[in-house]
């Protein structure tokens, strides 16, 4: 290894920014919890593929500032739910969380949060385990497997308030991943970019089909590179049918 390549890359903390876009900022340790992510992705990188993006301001924005918009709502914790949480945790799960996205950060910024990522390649997991040990998240929790699988298990099935799922299958395939996973009243937040009119007419009528509506959606670009994004939230109002989601690859190939 040459000397360049031994030295760690810094990633900016842009607090200015977080607290313009998001009114939080990351503690001094939630930083250095960032930082040591980024170190091990960029030293998992060069056994795995696990993301092209590499350079410190677009790591910072793709991945940590990308993750945390989707819950921008609920960055700053309510104090009175903490005793709450204590009993009964907010669970929330990663759909196809690659190499923890948005899941890590999310699990970083909410320490009171029960994180799951799930992830159908178990190199990836693997790769997970490693990275939340050395961060020390406790509250963080893997899984190999396939959403169309965990979806029908009755120990996963109905069973988080808060499902993200980013990057991973077209948005009516995601809401046939997530909404099973929910329990009801809870949220799926599907990371898109791009979106159009007519994708929300067909996302409608899939996620009704699942038990659920379209809350709401915001769009938004990103600090720097000024690239539109959009998150899709989904609210579940009722049980989702028990044909959903429907075997492995059967929701990619005829999407709702
Ligand atoms: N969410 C991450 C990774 C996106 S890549 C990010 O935004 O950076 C998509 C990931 O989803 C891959 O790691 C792939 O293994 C996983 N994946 C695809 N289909 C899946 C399924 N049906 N169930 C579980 N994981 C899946």
């Amino acid at each position: 290894m040459t000397e360049v390549e031994n030295q760690e890359l810094v990633l900016p903390e842009h607090l200015d920014i977080w607290q313009q876009t998001m009114s939080w900022q990351p503690l001094p340790q939630q930083q250095a919890s960032y930082q040591r992510l980024y170190t091990e992705i960029l030293q998992g990188n060069r056994q795995l593929n696990l993301t092209r993006i590499t350079e410190p301001n677009e790591f910072w924005e793709k991945h940590l500032w990308d993750s945390l918009r989707g819950i921008k709502c609920w960055l700053v914790a309510d104090p009175g739910a903490e005793a709450l949480f204590q009993e009964n945790p907010f669970k929330v799960l990663d759909i196809g969380t690659g190499a923890g996205f948005p899941g890590i950060p999310v699990a970083v910024a909410r320490p009171d949060w029960h994180v799951t990522l799930l992830d159908s390649t178990r190199k990836k997991i693997a790769f997970l385990d490693a990275v939340i040990a050395t961060l020390g998240l406790t509250q963080v929790q893997t899984r190999v497997g396939r959403a169309e699988e965990v979806g029908q298990m009755a120990h996963h099935r109905a069973g988080y308030d808060l499902v993200l799922i980013r990057a991973v299958a077209n948005a009516s395939v995601c809401a046939e991943y997530a909404m099973p996973l929910l329990k009801l009243n809870g949220t799926a937040v599907l990371y898109r970019g791009q979106w159009l009119e007519t994708e929300t007419q067909a996302l409608t009528a899939a996620v009704q089909q699942l038990g659920g509506k379209i809350d709401r959606i915001e769009s938004f670009v990103t600090p720097f590179s000024q690239s539109i994004r959009h998150c899709i939230y989904l609210q579940k109002l009722k049980p989702t049918p028990a044909a959903f989601p429907r075997p492995t690859g059967v929701p990619t190939q005829k999407p709702l």
